[in-house]
């Protein structure tokens, strides 16, 4: 019997979801000020959703899908990745309709699912942030998204954020590109890894973007992408260039990047990270101008980025950055004896009711081991409620930290605990 979690997975418990709330919700609040909204979508799709818009030969759908055929025969896949199914669902909602303003500007947090061997920062089951805009060509949608992206990063506190950019053009630069760099590799296919000598028939980019060292070398001198790019093309990529430096947001031109994904066009991008003496992408994204037509709807833009939540965790704990964490509770409510059993119940959700954060004793333990508790919630105060206190209906209020008290009757907490808790502050 396997009684484990599922290889590559993790649980998250209390004590570390704490930061993932903190994390998504400042992804949240900062995407809200660019006026996204939240879209969910299911956390399954069919195959066809993904295979041929992610790339029928990427290493996400070839190696990586968890798809499966359901009690119906249908084949399904958890999805990897949080585009596609959004210009799924865009599509399929009619979000493109000429009532629905443009641009639409949509954001997701959420769990996906690739078939990789584990390793740190890699799992099978793991976590994006991520935001789609549908619908505008202007070079400031790229320049905004990315600084959207360098914002939120910037709000955690994160150090030695690099952003790499790059274009891979419109269909025909990209055309144009990919017979050169074809002409460029072919003489030296037998030095190429397994892969990329497959590669280079099917998706020739895909190669600049091996991990393997035979790889590495023999893209070093490949021509750039950068040359081969029509008036359209280089103006559009100028244009965002400038919008960035007008943003002061600074960046390093990678033209051997070209992502993992078959959908982009034009702008692509990656923000690096340092952890140690490695780099890591933490964020990812570019502009996808022929996915909404893929998808069955009309020509439409977009543009999006995804995050790895898993990795920015990492990130942070690596450059040892504290986030400013609200723990800690407003009451503790120590409890003596069984006759104090019920009033305790009473008087805990009447503070709860009143909007504080408060727990009790529920198991009859010396005082010293309930004091022990009020330290280690970080409680604010103290209300010790035994029988006595109960009898004569007051109680001692103690300020946790500064040690100040005050009695008050029982009736007053339940009813207006705010004044007591701040005449103890
Ligand atoms: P890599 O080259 O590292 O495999 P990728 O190109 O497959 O990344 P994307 O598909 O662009 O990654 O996903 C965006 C982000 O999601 C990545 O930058 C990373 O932070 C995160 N990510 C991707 N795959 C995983 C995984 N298996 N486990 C954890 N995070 C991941
Ligand atoms: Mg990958």
């Amino acid at each position: 019997m396997q009684l484990q979690k599922p290889k590559g997975t993790q649980d998250i418990l209390p004590a570390d979801s704490a930061k993932w709330q903190y994390v998504e919700k400042t992804a949240r609040e900062t995407f809200e000020k660019y006026h996204y909204g939240e879209i969910r979508t299911p956390m399954f799709e069919h195959y066809e959703v993904i295979s041929r818009s992610v790339g029928d030969t990427t290493d996400i759908v070839t190696k990586e899908m968890y798809d499966f055929y359901d009690k119906g025969g249908r084949h399904i896949t958890l999805r990897p990745e949080g585009t596609a199914p959004v210009v799924r669902s865009y599509v399929e909602n009619k979000l493109f309709a000429p009532e629905v303003q443009k641009p639409v500007k949509m954001y997701y947090i959420g769990p996906m699912f690739r078939y990789e061997r584990p390793q740190a920062g890699r799992l099978r089951e793991f976590h994006q942030i991520g935001v789609e805009a549908f619908g505008s060509k202007n070079p400031a949608t790229d320049a905004e998204t990315i600084a959207m992206a360098y914002h939120f990063f910037q709000e955690l506190g994160i150090k030695d954020v690099i952003l790499h950019l790059n274009t891979l053009g419109n269909a025909s630069s990209r055309a144009a590109y990919r017979q050169a760099l074809i002409d460029y590799l072919l003489p030296m296919r037998e030095n190429l890894s397994k892969d990329s000598q497959r590669r280079l028939e099917e998706n020739p980019l895909r190669v600049l973007d091996s991990k393997e060292k035979e790889d590495q070398a023999a893209v070093e001198h490949a021509p750039s992408i950068l040359d081969y790019l029509d008036e359209e093309s280089q103006a559009h990529f100028d244009a965002v260039r400038e919008m960035l430096e007008i943003l002061g947001i600074s960046y390093v031109i990678d033209t051997n990047m070209v992502r993992g994904l078959d959908y982009y066009n034009h702008t692509i991008f990656e923000f690096m990270t340092k952890v140690g003496k490695s780099e890591l992408t933490i964020c990812a994204g570019g502009r996808y101008d022929g996915l909404v037509d893929y998808f069955g709807g009309p020509a439409t833009s977009g543009f999006g980025f995804g995050l790895g939540l898993e990795r920015l965790l990492l990130v942070l704990d690596k450059q040892g950055i504290e986030l400013p964490l609200e723990d800690g509770l407003d009451v503790y409510i120590a409890v003596l004896g069984e006759g104090a059993n019920s009033k305790a119940l009473e008087l805990v959700q009447a503070l709860r009711r009143q909007g504080f954060s408060a727990e009790r004793d529920y198991l009859g333990r010396k005082i010293k081991a309930q004091f022990k508790s009020a330290d280690t919630f970080k409680a604010k105060t103290l209300i010790t409620l035994g029988e006595t206190e109960v009898e004569t209906g007051r109680v001692t209020v103690r300020n946790n930290s500064s040690r100040q008290e005050t009695e008050v009757s029982l009736d007053k907490l339940m009813s207006d605990f705010t004044s007591v808790f701040a005449g103890l502050r």
